[in-house]
């Protein structure tokens, strides 16, 4: 069940790669040098969104804790808390 949302500033990204490194199932590497949301989908803010299941919340707290300019977010869905 969907649980989460997970979102990506991309425009604020910096491309490190970080994210993709560790959590590759999530996170990959675009050809415009930033990083994608595997299966995300686009706004029209430039942004990047994907709902998650709570299995997949450590792994992407883990991407987001790795980003060096905190452009990956977390937000509860139930509580609208945001974890990051
Ligand atoms: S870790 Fe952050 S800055 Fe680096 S590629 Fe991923 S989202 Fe972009």
């Amino acid at each position: 069940m969907t649980k989460f949302k997970l979102e990506h500033n991309r425009p604020d990204c910096i491309g490190c790669g970080a994210c993709a490194a560790v959590a590759p199932e999530f996170w990959e590497m675009h050809d415009d040098g930033k990083s994608d949301i595997v299966k995300g989908i686009h706004r029209d803010d430039g942004w990047q969104e994907l709902g998650v299941e709570e299995k997949d919340k450590e792994l992407n707290m883990e991407a987001a804790d790795v980003c060096p300019v905190n452009v990956i977010h977390l937000t509860n869905l139930e509580t609208k808390e945001k974890l990051i």
